[in-house]
């Protein structure tokens, strides 16, 4: 099969075609405005010059911004779940204006469409369903600067990723889907080091399709997130020891965390959708924060779309444990006995273990993944 034909097997990008906004540096760009953005800001850019939030080609405008805001949709219809906006204080002079991340670097280009009040405390209900300054992603949202810039991007450089080796954008991850003959791919988004519950559902899911693509979150997060590099270790040796490399591929997703539980949930599935995903797995609690979002919501609120809207494949999952009776990993769907069967751990657990340089049980975590841990608390 030519790489075009193994390429038009994959699921079509959100809206039909890959956006891409990445060309050659404009002349007289210096001389222009210059704009700074935020590192989650510079996430966004960078996601939308490579397609990653195809359709979107920049930066929002008021009409795709109020209705992403009051309906999930953009203004074409299209289902979307989170506004991706540009913040600043004033109106710019000029119709075109550089954008620089905060180091001064310039990265890219605007053509300004539209400057637009918002109100910060509409969004924060609506998107995150709370106004409560403690939660991380209204703080952030609060801080921000009182006006919207939309307006079309042309990225001429990109910040180097923090892991090269992981960094593949849209394009690079249909190519590698194509060429290893995958149709079906499902995508699994984390931001915590994996352990036997996340290889459990991830092979589960894998067992239904061609290929998996483990694609953590490496953007900004809390602070008290596991670090990145930490996370990454674990990932490499997980796949190295327990996966088929050849089902796998596993590579760094550039957004920053928002923490907006279940539309997040939507807005990711939809990103995974332009890297090539025909399925995405939606565990308990997706990209929740605190007790702000309902176990279930992530994935209750993916009925509030036809399933061909989306057409990415959700795949939801209950939390994984092993059973002592059973022999084997399994959920509540799966297995009959009680609690006092199952090998489970709170999280808090999990640290005070590592902290002190003891390995979890097997059951709950590979030893491999736990010798990251234990070496990166010391
Ligand atoms: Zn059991």
């Amino acid at each position: 099969m030519s790489a075009i034909a193994a390429e038009q097997r994959l699921i079509r990008p959100h809206g039909g075609h890959l956006v891409s906004r990445i060309d050659e540096r404009p002349d007289g760009v210096e001389q222009l405005e210059r704009l700074t953005l935020t590192s989650r800001e510079v996430s966004d850019l960078d996601m939308l010059a490579t397609g990653a939030l195809s359709p979107l080609e920049g930066f929002m405008n008021s009409d795709d911004y109020e209705r992403v805001v009051d309906e999930m949709r953009l203004a074409s219809d299209l289902p979307w779940a989170l506004p991706v906006c540009l913040a600043v204080d004033a109106a710019p002079q000029g119709d075109r204006v550089a954008l620089s991340d905060e180091s001064g670097r310039l990265l890219a280009a605007l053509d300004v469409e539209e400057v637009y009040a918002y109100d910060k405390q509409r969004e924060a209900e609506l998107c995150f369903r709370t106004h409560d300054e403690e939660h991380p992603g209204v703080a952030r949202l609060y801080a921000q600067k009182p006006l919207y810039l939309a307006g079309r991007v042309t990225a001429f450089d990109r910040v180097p990723p923090a892991f090269p080796e992981l960094a593949k954008d849209p394009a690079e991850t249909r190519a590698t889907f194509a060429e290893r003959g995958w149709k079906r791919v499902v995508g699994f988004q984390t931001r915590n080091p994996i352990h036997r519950a996340h290889e459990y559902l991830t092979k589960g899911a894998l067992e239904t399709v061609d290929g998996l693509l483990i694609h953590p979150l490496v953007g900004e997060t809390k602070s008290d997130d596991v670090p990145a590099a930490t996370r990454v270790e674990c990932y490499r040796i997980l796949v190295e020891n327990y996966y088929p490399a050849d089902r796998v591929v596993v590579s760094a997703f550039p957004a920053a965390m928002r923490y907006a539980g279940p539309r997040e949930a939507i807005w990711h599935a939809i990103c995974r959708k332009n890297y090539g995903c025909s399925h995405f797995i939606v565990g308990r609690d997706h990209a929740g924060v605190g007790s702000y979002y309902g176990t279930y919501d992530a994935q209750l609120i993916f009925d509030d779309f036809e399933a061909h809207e989306l057409d990415i494949e959700p795949m939801f999952f209950e939390h994984a444990f092993w059973c002592k009776v059973c022999g084997q990993m399994a959920t509540p769907k799966t297995c009959p006995h009680g609690g006092d069967d199952h090998v489970f751990l709170s999280g808090t657990k999990v640290r005070e273990l590592l902290a002190n340089g003891e390995l979890p049980p097997v059951e709950f975590s590979r030893p491999e993944v736990a010798k990251v841990l234990i070496d990166a608390y010391r």
